[in-house]
């Protein structure tokens, strides 16, 4: 993304942000509560609108800047471009009336048109994946808040995108539920997928992300290795940050 500007209202989110993930990088996003991250994550997935700026997948636009002002390609190519990446949120976002298998299932099927039988062969293939082998038939009130995400990590998957966004992926899970998340986020990374996380876990960070991202009052206040940015800060304000939080 290049130049994006987000605006609710008077309040400026997101004040010329440029982002450039490359293939098989892992790029963590950290900063304080209400920086922006969760605005930029969203409008990197279209799941809201730029002001301002433009996004482009593999070579594809789904936002120019025009004038000054985001202009977005059509719903077919927006359509097109959404297959590159998966979102995990914070709070698993399942559908509660569909059972784990078809939480899984229902978008490969109905959204990507894919046979029903290789999907469901290759859903309780990523369910071992994730840990939960066998636990197709049951609902999201019947998992615990880890096990729940370990589904959403399985849905993002049987997409096969090209990338994945976390927001905020663990700080709705206990400290021991957590650990087996990033574990799991962590062999993702070993396996080389392309992954952006914005995350309050620094030393997952620290041990997982190519790239650390410190955001800060809708701006890239700094960037850089790990080493870099959370072991040796540049700015005064990563490092009250970073102090605040360890
Ligand atoms: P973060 O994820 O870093 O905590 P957010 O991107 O969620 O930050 O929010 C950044 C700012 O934008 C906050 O002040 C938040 O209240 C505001 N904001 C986010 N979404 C909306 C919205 N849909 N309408 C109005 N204000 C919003
Ligand atoms: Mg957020």
């Amino acid at each position: 993304m290049s130049h994006v500007k987000k605006s609710f209202g008077e309040l400026d989110v997101l004040k010329d942000i440029s982002l450039n993930v490359e293939e098989g990088e892992v790029v963590a996003i950290i900063g304080p509560s209400g920086s922006g991250k969760s605005t930029l994550l969203r409008c990197a997935t279209l799941l809201e609108t730029m002001d301002e700026g433009s996004l482009t997948y593999c070579g594809q636009n789904a936002a120019v800047n025009e004038n000054g002002r985001s202009r977005y390609a059509s719903k077919k190519e927006l359509h097109d471009i959404k297959e590159n990446f998966g979102l995990v949120f914070q709070n698993f976002n399942l559908f509660p009336h569909y059972s784990v298998l078809k939480n899984i299932t229902d978008a490969p099927v109905h959204v990507q048109k894919r046979d029903r039988d290789e999907v469901t062969a290759e859903a309780k293939k990523l369910l071992a994946k994730v840990g939960l082998e066998g636990r197709e038939s049951s609902y999201p009130w019947q998992l615990s808040g880890g096990q729940q995400q370990r589904v959403a990590i399985a849905r993002a998957l049987a997409m096969n995108p090209k990338m994945l966004f976390f927001d905020e992926p663990t700080s709705a899970l206990d400290p021991e539920i957590t650990a087996g998340i990033l574990k799991l986020m962590r062999q993702l990374a070993s396996e080389k997928m392309t992954m952006v996380i914005v995350t309050h876990e620094i030393s997952f960070a620290r041990n997982v992300a190519d790239r650390v991202i410190f955001m800060d009052g809708g701006v890239i206040v700094e960037e850089g290795t790990p080493e870099d940015v959370i072991d040796n800060p540049k700015s005064e304000r990563t490092r009250a940050f970073l102090q605040k939080i360890e």
